[in-house]
């Protein structure tokens, strides 16, 4: 598992804001840990387009807290 800091994807509302189910979300959000294989789609509106996938512990100054 890996340890996700604020700033960090895991945290962010956008990570896997499509895809990913709300429950294993929130799983996330709560621990602050993901497992270290997870990648998952950024739903930033600058970068949905793109497709772009990041894991728990990548970011961007997009970031914006989950609430
Ligand atoms: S890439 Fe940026 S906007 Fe997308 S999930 Fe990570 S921190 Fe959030």
């Amino acid at each position: 598992m890996s340890e996700i800091q604020n700033g960090q994807c895991g945290l962010c509302t956008h990570f896997g804001e499509e895809e990913m189910p709300s429950e294993k979300l929130i799983t996330i959000r709560s621990s602050h840990q993901a497992p270290e294989n997870l990648v998952e789609t950024c739903g930033h509106p600058k970068l949905v387009a793109l497709h772009l996938m990041v894991t728990p512990i990548s970011g961007c100054s997009g970031f914006q807290a989950a609430a």
